[in-house]
């Protein structure tokens, strides 16, 4: 037996949890619930009251590309880019989205090109967010096909390029790297490009940019992600795709998404509700916590280790700082050849191998943004794996 719930003989101090030493730590997804104690607190602020009459109808604004969006979605949308400074938003087309996984497959659709005569290559530089390749594969499309690691692109073919940054699973900034002298199309997933994760060194400015509510506010439930498009005509495809997928995206959920996305503006921009804690701010340090604790315990163990982040200013606290990602992408060291195998059998925690995500199973993902009680247990573990070894 590896853990247990006591203080481990280490300088690092790790408050006791009520998991079973036995249990399997389940930490291979990203359920963003670490932020939920946060709208605990803002509890009433936040509540929506829908009747049953309302939000009936499939259509919302006929003016607006994106007609099933609700005017104060989008409204709420810029308002909150507007605050952080994240993404350039004038002049360009919201489509909202059950997700940013339906849109990041409504955009590769979208830039497809209608006249190909075989299938585009999609791709994406390792290690890649583990959910692409699948969701590029699953219908065997005609249209589009996934061709793996951006960087080992040498096709003198048509491509579209997935830009993932901050970068899931290891949370680096990332630029296009594709080296092909071929036309290439660029889609950037900004789903972590939030002032909590990391710095906000600039307003983004791409041709397609894709954010999700789940990982901005932690409302993953709500299934809500919205693309920020310059050019109509993808815009108009992006559309079409999610009509054709699921006719629109839940006009429940879009009232929610406004009305916490207003709650988080209000706060910064009108200092309401300033007896609790900021948003961005709140959430980064909770973050912020849970690294320094994770870098003590790394900093002790002859079993894995973990690449530091860079500094950088951000526009957005007007501080400088590191990141502080919501994944842990774990590297076990010699004699180990698959992390996620060493961590299920030693110390019974479930995480994601690097295989998943185009590397070497020496990789393993763990999520930062599960409960406290997941993540001290964690340490607990990983902190004792060291005292194994020694
Ligand atoms: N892109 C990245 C990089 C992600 O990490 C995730 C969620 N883990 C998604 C997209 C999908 O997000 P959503 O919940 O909005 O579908």
């Amino acid at each position: 037996v590896v853990a247990t719930n006591s203080f481990p003989s280490s300088s690092v101090t790790i408050p006791p949890t009520n998991i079973s030493p036995n249990a399997i730590l389940p930490l291979e997804r990203g359920d963003p619930i670490v932020f939920g104690e946060y709208w605990k607190k803002m509890s009433e602020t936040c509540t929506v009251v829908i009747k049953g009459w309302e939000l009936m109808s499939y259509l919302s604004d006929m003016n607006n590309v994106c007609w099933y969006m609700l005017p104060e979605t989008k409204e709420a949308i810029k308002r909150l880019h507007h605050v952080v400074g994240n993404a350039v938003t004038e002049d360009r087309y919201i489509v909202v989205g059950n997700g940013a996984t339906q849109l990041l497959q409504g955009a590769v659709f979208a830039l497809t090109p209608s006249e190909a005569s075989k299938p585009i290559n999609v791709v994406v530089a390792a290690p890649y967010y583990s959910e692409y390749q699948d969701e590029v594969d699953i219908l065997r499309s005609g249209l589009y096909q996934w061709a793996g690691d951006a960087a080992l692109y040498e096709k003198n073919e048509p491509y579209i390029e997935v830009v993932t940054s901050p970068n899931n699973p290891d949370g680096t900034m990332r630029g296009p790297v594709v080296k092909s002298e071929a036309e290439g199309k660029l889609i950037h997933d900004l789903a972590y490009y939030w002032p909590h994760y990391t710095p906000i060194t600039h307003q983004a400015d791409h041709d397609i940019m894709i954010f999700t509510f789940s990982k901005c506010t932690g409302h993953a439930g709500s299934r809500i992600g919205w693309a920020i498009v310059k050019d109509i005509e993808v815009a108009k495809k992006m559309t079409r795709y999610v009509q054709m997928s699921s006719i629109g995206v839940s006009k429940e959920s879009q009232t929610r998404v406004a009305k916490i996305m207003g709650v988080i503006c209000d706060g910064y921009q009108n200092f309401e509700s300033m007896e609790s804690e900021l948003f961005f701010e709140y959430s980064k340090r909770i973050l912020k916590k849970r690294w320094e604790k994770l870098w003590e315990v790394i900093d002790e163990s002859k079993v894995f280790s973990v690449a530091k982040y860079p500094k950088a200013f951000c526009n957005f606290t007007n501080e400088s700082s590191e990141s502080f990602p919501g994944f842990i992408w774990l590297k076990c060291e010699e004699g180990i050849e698959d992390c996620g195998s060493y961590l299920l059998e030693k110390l019974k925690i479930r995480a994601r191998g690097g295989e998943r995500f185009g590397v070497s199973p020496k990789y393993a993902r763990i999520s930062m943004i599960g409960t406290d009680d997941e993540f001290h247990e964690f340490l607990n573990r990983v902190s004792n794996a060291k005292k194994e070894c020694d």
